[in-house]
C-alpha cells in the first residue's frame, strides 16, 4: 500500500487535556497543528462522569462534555483534529516520521506525545457494567461523591495506600482489598494506612463480584487463606491497582522508567531527542490531574514553539 506523506511543522498525538492545550497553545502560535486523536478521542475524562475540581467549572461538568469545550477551543484556533492512531515513529533524522493507521505517514518538525495512560482494571463484568455508578479508578476526582459513606479500594502500591488515606477523610469507612499478605507500598505509606482508624485493611482478599443494578451496593470479597467470602456494604468500588503509559511505539527512542513512563529533562517537556516533547499523563505517574495534564499540554506547546525558532523553521 502506497503511503500518503504529509508534511507538519507540529504534530500533537492523543487527544486528553493534554494534547488539546498544546494544541490551543501550538495553534494561537501560528504552527498550524495536526492531532491525531487516538483511539479514544478526549481520553480518559471521557469514561469518567462529574468533574469537580477543575478550575473554571464551579458548578462541576460531565467529562465528556469538559473534553468536547477543549477540542472546541482547539478547533477554533484552526487545530487540523482527525481521528487516527499513530503505529510507529521513526525519530532518526531532524524530520521526525509518524505512521498513523498503517497509511498515513507524517513528517513532523515537531511532535508533541500526549498519548496518556490507561488505568488496569480487575477485568469483572461488573466492574465495566458498573463503572461510572461507584465504580471509579481515581479517588481524588471521585472520592467526593461517597462522602460519609462506606467504600473500598482495590490495590496494595503506592497509589492504592495514598487513595485510601485520601478517602478515609471524606468516608466513614474504608476496605482496602489487597491480593497477597503483604503490601507493595513504602513502608512510611504503609504505617499510615495502618494507622487510620476507619481504614481496615483485607489481606490475603480478591474481588468476586461487585453488586448493585444501577449503581454499587456491595462487593463480594473471598479470603484466599481462610476460604471466607465476605460482602462489604460499600457504595463506592475504587480501583487502584496501576496504571499502563500508552507509550509502547515510542519505546525504541527515548528514555522511559520501569514502567514506561517517558523520561523528560525535569522542568521541561523535552524528550532526549530534539523536537520531540512528551507531555501529560504519559510522562507523569505521580499526580495526573487533568489540570497537571493541562498545564503540561502547554508546556510542550512552548517548548515547540522555542525549538521550532531555534532552529530557524518558524
Ligand atoms: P504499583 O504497580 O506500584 O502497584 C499496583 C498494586 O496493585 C500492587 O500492590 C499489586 O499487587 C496490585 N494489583 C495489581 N493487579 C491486581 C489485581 N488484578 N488484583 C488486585 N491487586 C492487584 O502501582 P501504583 O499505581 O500504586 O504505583 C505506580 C508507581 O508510582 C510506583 O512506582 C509508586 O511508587 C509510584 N507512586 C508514588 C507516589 C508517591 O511517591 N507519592 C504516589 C503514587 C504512586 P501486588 O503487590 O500483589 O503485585
Amino acid at each position: 500500500m502506497s503511503n500518503a506523506i504529509e508534511k507538519v511543522d507540529c504534530l500533537i498525538i492523543g487527544s486528553g487535556p493534554a494534547g488539546y492545550t498544546a494544541a490551543i497553545y501550538a495553534a494561537r502560535a501560528a504552527l498550524k497543528p495536526l492531532m491525531y486523536t487516538g483511539m479514544q478521542p478526549g481520553g480518559q475524562l471521557t469514561i469518567t462522569t462529574e468533574v469537580e475540581n477543575y478550575p473554571g467549572y464551579p458548578k462541576g461538568i460531565q467529562g465528556p462534555e469538559m473534553m468536547e469545550d477543549f477540542k472546541a477551543q482547539a478547533e477554533r484556533f484552526g487545530t487540523d483534529i482527525r481521528f487516527g492512531y499513530a503505529s510507529k515513529v521513526d525519530f532518526t533524522g531532524p524530520v521526525h516520521k509518524v505512521w498513523i493507521d498503517e497509511t498515513t505517514e507524517v513528517h513532523a518538525n515537531t511532535v508533541i506525545i500526549a498519548t496518556g495512560a490507561s488505568a488496569k482494571w480487575l477485568g469483572l463484568h461488573s466492574e465495566e457494567r458498573l463503572n461510572g455508578f461507584g465504580v471509579s479508578a481515581c479517588a481524588v476526582c471521585d472520592g467526593f461523591f461517597f462522602k460519609g459513606q462506606d467504600v473500598a479500594i482495590v490495590g496494595a502500591g503506592d497509589t492504592a495506600a495514598e487513595e485510601a488515606t485520601y478517602l478515609a477523610k471524606l468516608c466513614k469507612k474504608v476496605y482496602m482489598i489487597v491480593r497477597r499478605g503483604e503490601m507493595r507500598a513504602s513502608k512510611a505509606m504503609q504505617q499510615r494506612v495502618l494507622n487510620t482508624t476507619n481504614i481496615e485493611v483485607l489481606f490475603d482478599s480478591e474481588t468476586k463480584e461487585i453488586l448493585g443494578e444501577k449503581s454499587v451496593e456491595a462487593a463480594l470479597i473471598y479470603n484466599n487463606k481462610t476460604k471466607q467470602e465476605r460482602k462489604l456494604d460499600v457504595t463506592g468500588f475504587f480501583v487502584a491497582i496501576g496504571h499502563q503509559p500508552n507509550t509502547a511505539i515510542f519505546k525504541d527512542w527515548l528514555d522511559m522508567d520501569e514502567s514506561g513512563y517517558i523520561k523528560t529533562i525535569p522542568g521541561t517537556s523535552k524528550t532526549k531527542i530534539k523536537g520531540v516533547f512528551a507531555v501529560g499523563d504519559a510522562q507523569d505517574k505521580v499526580y495526573r490531574q487533568a489540570v497537571t495534564a493541562a498545564g503540561s499540554g502547554c508546556m510542550g506547546a512552548l517548548d515547540a514553539e522555542r525549538y521550532l525558532a531555534e532552529v530557524g523553521i518558524h
